[in-house]
């Protein structure tokens, strides 16, 4: 008999910024051949567009009026999503200290939150996705096949974070207190807020190199494929 088709995994992968998520996904979905998706980079263009229309950030209905009216695609590609807003290309601006401020402050309104939800439901429905974030395990894929949650010592995730973007003093401090500020914010938001799913392997990375990470992530999905047949 011809074996059947693997069935294609739905992995959520969630955790605090400067955890290491985004290597991580993006490493295992090249590995497995499916597409890794950064749902921050969507709150991130939203939050770009806020910006450039001058629009409140703690304006849930203005917000939720402005992601009615934008286009916000993901294209998986090496090192990371291509982030097009309104079919401009928006990858780079989206990194910026000011739109990773304002992504987490726009971020907490339900209202945002559901669209948001909605959409990226829609681009994982077919399976073979990693998908990243803060709640991807806990509200948009609750059946995820896999679920992680990475996390990391505070103090070690600021450093790395600091060493991927090359900074040193001001500059440093600044991302350093911003990065501990958008971690309070999504973990005592009223909607959604950071925390592991109940059914979520909880790895905690600070002593560990990436490739012991990918190696854990690695066999609990393999353990899963074989599980889901
Ligand atoms: O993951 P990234 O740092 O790009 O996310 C930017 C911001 O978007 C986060 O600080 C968080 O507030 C918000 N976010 C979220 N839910 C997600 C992904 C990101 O609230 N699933």
């Amino acid at each position: 008999m011809p074996e059947s088709p693997q069935r294609k995994l739905i992995i959520a992968i969630d955790g605090p910024a400067g955890a290491g998520k985004s290597t991580i996904a993006s490493r295992l979905a090249r590995k497995l051949g499916y597409i890794n998706l950064e749902s921050g980079a969507m709150y991130r263009a939203l939050a770009l567009k806020a910006i450039e229309w001058d629009v409140s950030f703690d304006d849930e209905a203005a917000l939720l009026r402005l992601a009615l009216n934008s286009r916000i695609q993901l294209e998986p590609s090496v090192g990371g999503n291509r982030v097009l807003l309104d079919g401009r290309d928006v990858t780079p601006r989206v990194r910026e200290q000011d739109v990773s401020e304002a992504a987490s402050r726009v971020s907490v309104h339900p209202k945002v939150r559901e669209w948001m939800v909605a959409r990226q439901q829609e681009m994982g429905d077919t399976g073979g996705i990693v998908m990243e974030g803060r709640d991807i395990g806990t509200v948009v894929f609750p059946h995820a096949d896999v679920k992680i949650f990475l996390d990391a010592d505070p103090v070690i995730r600021e450093q790395r974070r600091l060493q991927q973007q090359h900074l040193m003093g001001k500059a440093a401090e600044a991302t350093a207190a911003e990065l501990r500020e958008r971690d309070r914010r999504d973990r005592t938001r009223a909607a959604s807020p950071l925390v592991p799913a109940a059914d979520a392997l909880v790895l905690d990375s600070t002593g560990m190199s990436e490739d012991e990470v990918l190696q854990r992530v690695e066999e609990l999905v393999e353990r899963k494929r074989i599980a889901a047949g």
